[in-house]
């Protein structure tokens, strides 16, 4: 966790610590920890540290980011419907993240696990 702070920059990111509190409630998966804390297999990211050459997603219509899979991302539209199904019920979509995280962990964990990195 060292490159935490240089990370923090350019993008809003839950601090590691908030996924150990949502170990609590759920079953944490590395896909639901890299969409939580944007480390991970996610192209800016692996930019960052120079292990992609590109932080353009596999969409083409912007970095991938975490706010662009979660929001943006057209490769991930199913995935994203059932989200915001569950979220729709008392929600405006968008939500902000920090509602995904804290109100929808179930739903967003699925969303989370049912994303192929290799594929974005
Ligand atoms: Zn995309």
């Amino acid at each position: 966790m060292g490159h935490y702070k240089k990370r923090c920059k350019y993008e809003n990111f839950f601090p590691p610590k908030i996924v150990d509190r949502l170990k609590l409630k759920i079953n944490v998966t590395p896909n639901f920890t890299t969409m939580v804390t944007g480390h991970g297999n996610i192209k800016s990211y692996l930019f960052t540290y120079k292990i992609k050459g590109s932080p353009t997603c596999s969409c083409k219509r912007g970095e991938q980011t975490i706010d662009h899979i979660i929001f943006g991302c057209e490769l991930v539209e199913q995935e994203r419907d059932r989200l915001k199904d569950a979220a729709l019920r008392s929600e405006n979509w968008p939500v902000s993240k920090d509602t995904l995280i804290n109100k929808y962990s179930k739903e967003f964990k699925k969303f989370t696990d049912s994303l192929s990195f290799d594929k974005l």
